[in-house]
């Protein structure tokens, strides 16, 4: 049942908003204070004014105790003092009186009602022995009180057996007082704590409903300003500095938003610089078909060769569309990785077999040292492009008579491939850039060895894709060395 109630409770929309939330807390705040003081005051109210009663009725009761020995109304209960001042008690407290004699018979009841009657009770019979007490019975609404009446033997009365200054219990009064008064009393004490928590209950209400209001409103600025940012009217940072949370969710949001528009930026500055890269090879194409077709009888030779130029160029827009095309691919999840056990020095071997032509062309010397084997957990194919991009890199951008090293190592947890040339080198101002989309440090010494700006950009993905690191250290003049480092297992996420 109270996982019913507990499922019904949380699926409640209401009770999920925070502005609800905080009305309850701070209306529940003043309101349960308020019930204790409340309950607390009357109470102690009642306390004290019983007590109050009961202390002033037991002063008047020991001095008429005192008036009926000295009346002797034990013996004689005629006296009209007497009778007059046990009338005016119970008159003034709305009780009744009964006197007892040590025999437990009753010689005087302000009622009129038990005179001659005797009374065994508990308390008259303590009493006797010396001891009054009071007791408050709050729901009959009346004080009872027994009070000792002593005499206290007089010299002239003294005997051996009972000495002067001796107290005798001749007897016992017994009074009951109505509380009526103090019930009453506090019917209006506690009708007027009511209206009081009435008009509180109001002023707590509207005061927890502008406070909640009031609480909640730098998030719903947070929601606007979001809103508007999402609807397109504004892109400027939000600022919600109300509270440290809102803060910390505004800053945030900003951060979030910035990395938006640089990735929005780097789309478009990717968008436009595909265009212009794939523009290029193209234009030449229409150039040299121009001017093909403006010569009327060009001779063979100059077609032949034209055409060889336009094959060039169509090559070109190829391998610019392939390594856009491998870059799409290593952009996707690392979920598209391959993975299979290789053997990374045979592989190594593959690609400067295949590459040795180039630079053999070059006239770059190219050397493998493999200080052990590796068996790694790769793919094989993205790991592939990334020795071949750095291996093709080291020797086109290498001197003439230069020397390309790749070193292979590992450790228990990682291998490293070392590719180091003694080429032109990468200017210190380039580093960071060298792996941004399309980044060549010299344009057209870059496209007249047929660079496309993105061999480094795929490697690095590549890398990545493997949560391994690549590292660059180059001098100008002197020669560039890359470093990769991958893990030999793949751990999957
Ligand atoms: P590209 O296709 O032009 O070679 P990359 O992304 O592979 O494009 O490299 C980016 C730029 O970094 C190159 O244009 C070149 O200027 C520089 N670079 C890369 N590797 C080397 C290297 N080994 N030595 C000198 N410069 C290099």
């Amino acid at each position: 049942m109270t996982e019913m109630f507990k499922k019904l409770f949380s699926k409640l929309k209401i009770w999920r908003s925070l502005k609800v939330r905080l009305f309850i807390i701070i209306f529940l705040m003043g309101l349960i204070p308020g019930l204790i003081i409340r309950a607390s005051i009357l109470s102690s109210y009642e306390d004290r004014a019983v007590a109050v009663r009961q202390s002033d009725v037991q002063n008047q009761l020991k001095i008429i105790a005192n008036h009926l020995i000295t009346y002797n109304y034990m013996q004689d209960t005629s006296s009209e003092v007497i009778n007059a001042e046990l009338e005016q008690l119970s008159g003034l407290y709305s009780g009744r009186v009964l006197i007892i004699n040590g025999n437990l018979k009753v010689i005087k009841d302000t009622y009129g009602i038990s005179e001659g009657k005797t009374i065994i009770s508990s308390e008259v019979i303590k009493c006797l022995k010396g001891t009054g007490m009071a007791n408050y019975d709050d729901k009959n609404g009346f004080i009872e009180i027994t009070t000792p009446i002593v005499e206290t033997v007089s010299d002239q009365m003294a005997t051996e057996a009972v000495p002067a200054g001796t107290e005798l219990v001749r007897g016992v009064m017994l009074t009951s007082v109505s509380t009526d008064i103090i019930t009453a009393t506090m019917d209006i004490l506690s009708r007027k704590v009511l209206i009081i928590e009435c008009i509180m209950v109001v002023c707590l209400f509207a005061i927890a409903f502008v406070l909640a209001n009031a609480l909640i409103r730098p998030f719903e600025r947070i929601t606007k300003a979001i809103s508007e940012v999402k609807e397109g009217y504004t892109n400027e940072p939000i600022s919600v500095p109300d509270y440290l949370e809102t803060e910390h969710i505004v800053d945030a949001f900003n951060s979030l938003q910035n990395r938006m528009k640089m990735l929005d930026d780097s789309r478009q500055e990717f968008v436009a610089n595909v265009s212009h890269e794939l523009k290029t090879p193209m234009t030449s194409v229409k150039v040299l078909a121009d001017s093909l077709i403006a010569q009327q009888d060009a001779p063979a030779e100059l077609y032949r060769e034209f055409m060889l130029d336009i094959a060039d160029e169509i090559e070109r827009e190829n391998k610019i569309i392939n390594d856009l095309l491998a870059l799409v691919k290593l952009d996707k999840a690392a979920a598209e990785l391959n993975i299979s056990v290789i053997n990374m020095n045979e592989l190594t071997e593959i690609i400067l077999k295949r590459l040795r032509p180039i630079a053999r062309k070059n006239d770059v010397e190219l050397l493998l040292v493999s200080t052990r084997e590796i068996v790694a957990e790769v793919d094989e194919v993205k790991m592939s492009l990334v020795l071949s991009n750095l291996i093709e890199n080291a020797i086109k951008y290498n001197k003439e008579h230069g020397k390309v090293t790749v070193t292979l190592d590992a450790d228990h947890q990682y291998f490293t491939v070392e590719v180091a040339d003694t080429g032109i080198g990468i200017p210190e101002e380039c580093m960071s850039q060298i792996y941004e989309r399309f980044y060549r440090v010299d344009k057209s010494h870059s496209r007249e060895i047929g660079g496309t700006g993105l061999g480094l950009a795929i490697t690095r993905n590549a890398v990545l894709l493997h949560r391994g690191s690549i590292k660059v250290e180059s001098r100008e003049g002197e020669g560039t060395t890359f470093l990769v480092k991958i893990p030999l297992t793949h751990v999957m996420v």
